[in-house]
C-alpha cells in the first residue's frame, strides 16, 4: 500500500508545526530541532499546495533539513521536490533496482536551485520567523527564495514580448538557461558527496 499524499498549506504549517512555539520570539535549539523534524516528517508524505507555500517554508528550512526532506520523500518513493506529488519510478538495469530521487530532470533542477538559496543560519538564530501572530515584511527580503518555475515564467514572458520584435531573443534565453543548469548539476555532485561522507559515520 502506498501512503496517502496530503496537501500542505501555509495555515496548516502554522497550525500543526508553529503553533506550539509562539511563546518567545526566538526558538531554543531544542525547539528549532522539533520544528525541523516536524517539517521533515510532514513533507515525507505530502506536497506543498502552491509555490507560495514552498517559499514560506523556505524561511524555516536549511540546506541540511532540506536534504532530510529529500531523503524522507525518497524513502516513500515520492519525487524529492516538495511541490511535486509524483511517484518516482524504479528501473531494473543489469539486475540492479535503481530509482531516481526525482520524477524528472526538471524537478531535480528546481530542487537544486532552491537548496542553493536556503538560509545557512541556524533556525534558532532566526528571530521571529516562526511567529504566526505578526507579519514582518523584512522576512520577505531576508529569507526570500526564487523558484526555478518563477524564473522560467518571467524569462518566458519577457521572451514572448521581445519575440514580437526580435525572433532571436528566444535563442538567447535558452543559452542563459543552459549555463545555469550546468552550475546546478555541479552542485548536485557536491551535495551528494557531502551527504555520503556524513553517512559513513
Ligand atoms: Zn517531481
Amino acid at each position: 500500500m502506498q501512503p496517502m499524499m496530503s496537501v500542505i498549506s501555509i495555515p496548516l504549517i502554522q497550525k500543526e508545526i508553529l503553533q506550539p512555539h509562539q511563546l518567545h520570539e526566538q526558538l531554543s535549539l531544542f525547539e528549532a530541532q522539533m520544528v525541523e523534524s516536524a517539517i521533515v516528517s510532514m513533507l515525507s508524505e505530502s506536497f506543498c499546495k502552491n509555490e507560495q507555500t514552498l517559499k514560506y517554508l523556505a524561511r524555516l528550512l536549511s540546506p541540511m533539513s532540506y536534504l532530510d526532506i529529500i531523503n524522507a520523500r525518497s524513502g516513500n518513493k515520492i519525487c524529492g521536490y516538495p511541490l511535486c506529488h509524483e511517484r518516482i519510478s524504479e528501473n531494473l538495469s543489469d539486475g540492479l533496482l535503481t530509482y531516481s530521487i526525482y520524477c524528472s530532470k526538471f524537478h531535480s533542477k528546481c530542487s537544486l536551485y532552491l537548496i542553493r538559496q536556503l538560509p545557512q543560519i541556524p533556525l534558532n538564530e532566526r528571530s521571529g520567523v516562526h511567529s504566526t501572530s505578526y507579519y514582518n515584511p523584512s522576512f520577505n527580503d531576508v529569507y526570500n527564495v526564487d523558484l526555478l518555475e518563477e524564473l522560467i515564467r518571467n524569462r518566458i514572458s519577457t521572451a514572448t514580448v521581445t519575440s514580437l520584435t526580435a525572433d532571436f531573443e528566444c535563442l538567447e534565453v535558452d543559452d542563459i538557461h543552459k549555463d545555469e543548469t550546468t552550475l546546478l548539476d555541479e552542485y548536485s555532485v557536491q551535495v551528494t558527496t557531502e551527504k555520503n561522507s556524513c553517512m559513513k559515520y
